[in-house]
């Protein structure tokens, strides 16, 4: 007997051991553009693998979370913050038997649309494009996905798999998911993604949610005592400080905020398996077809993830040396937009050129969205010094 080629042993371990409502190569709605099927990777890995090499995301690197990069070297950035996301999606993934290359492809791209400087950034470019649709990160996560990236000969953007872009499109107006075809069909119809998008989306919340802890306490923003306010941080220290009588400042925060990772993900695995369970869906397309998220925290635990939220928001995220740092954002981003918007020659020559193909196809809104995009797309250091050029009078342009 011949030994089985090795090309059914790499097809046959791409699916192996997965739940049967996992997302699957097999059960895949494949591609925009057709192309061959890769011989010796998944089509997930494939994703995953066209995530990494594209420069959206090298620039993550540059790109604050909560602290501008040149705040500290120590800091989360939207990359550190993506791994993050990644190491705690495929963990769940494993532990659920669901597909872990689909869960490390969403976390490496969910924040690719993200503008500079977090939040302020998204915000306000929002804002400035009011008149013309408006701005989303998540659908722009998926723009440069399927139109921006410029990488291959056959089509524009990654040509990803419909369950990767799926992933990626968290969030959604109806208004926005007319215009998008098959992947904006969910938020019509009121249906859910793959359970591999609905934990990645909870990784994502229990990766900031956490890292922001770290980062807060480090840059003196919140203290411990502050954070024995909130259960989920009191529980999780106590048990360490009863554990490690003298432990110090430094591997007691680390050791606490590993616990409370842990403890939210096994709440997660837990209730999310039970509810699969219940629901009992066969499929992807069973999971697709019910009424809620069947990935979730406990009540309990959902109540608890809350409180923390609202401790960051109130005292990290409004803490007034963020909030300067977020005022400072906020005026460049609108001088960029204000100063491409007035006198599109002002962009580079490049993007010059596409803005005004785009003003003649689509007129203001197309003009408008070319400078978003590349608004978007700049690193927090690369608007710093695109403002300072545009606005400082001696500085060389
Ligand atoms: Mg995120």
């Amino acid at each position: 007997m011949s030994a089985p080629k090795e090309e059914f042993l790499i097809q046959a371990s791409s699916t192996q051991g997965l739940a049967p409502y996992a997302a699957s190569d097999a059960s895949s709605h494949g591609r925009r553009h057709k192309e061959e099927a890769p011989s010796r990777r998944s089509e997930y890995q494939r994703d995953r693998d066209r995530i990494i090499h594209c420069s959206a995301f090298r620039r993550l690197e540059y790109k604050t979370q909560v602290f501008v990069n040149h705040e500290g070297d120590m800091f989360r950035t939207r990359l550190t913050h993506s791994i993050e996301v990644a190491q705690i999606a495929r963990t769940i993934a494993r532990i659920m038997s669901l597909n872990e290359d689909l869960t490390e492809t969403i976390s490496l791209a969910h924040d690719l649309g993200q503008t500079p400087f977090g939040h302020a950034g998204q915000d306000v470019l929002n804002e400035c494009m009011r008149e013309y649709s408006g701005f989303e990160h998540n659908l722009q996560s998926l723009r440069v996905v399927d139109e921006l990236e410029e990488r291959y000969a056959a089509f524009r953007g990654l040509n990803l798999t419909f369950e990767s872009r799926e992933g990626i499109l968290k969030h959604c107006s109806v208004k926005n998911a007319q215009t998008l075809g098959d992947v904006g069909e969910r938020f019509i119809k009121k249906q859910q993604p793959s359970l591999e998008a609905q934990l990645t989306n909870l990784a994502d919340t229990i990766a900031y949610n956490n890292h922001d802890v770290d980062d807060g306490l480090r840059a003196g923003l919140i203290t411990i005592e502050m954070l024995l306010d909130v259960k989920l941080f009191r529980d999780q220290y106590e048990n360490v400080k009863k554990e490690w009588k003298d432990l110090n400042d430094r591997r007691l925060i680390y050791e606490t905020i590993r616990r409370m990772i842990n403890h939210q993900v096994l709440d997660l695995v837990d209730v999310s398996q039970k509810n699969i369970n219940g629901a009992n869906p066969g499929s992807i397309e069973g999971i697709r077809k019910q009424s809620k998220p069947l990935i979730q925290f406990s009540e309990n635990m959902g109540a608890q993830v809350q409180d923390l939220k609202r401790f960051l928001r109130k005292e990290l995220y409004q803490h007034y040396r963020v909030l300067r740092m977020t005022a400072k954002a906020e005026r460049i981003i609108k001088s960029l937009f204000d100063a491409f918007i007035n006198d599109p020659r002002l962009l580079p020559r490049e993007h010059a050129e596409i803005c005004n193909t785009a003003e003649k196809e689509l007129g203001p809104a197309g003009k408008a969205r070319i400078i978003a995009d590349y608004i978007a797309g700049m690193t927090d250091r690369y608007a710093i010094a695109e403002y300072e050029k545009l606005f400082e009078p001696t500085h060389l342009t």
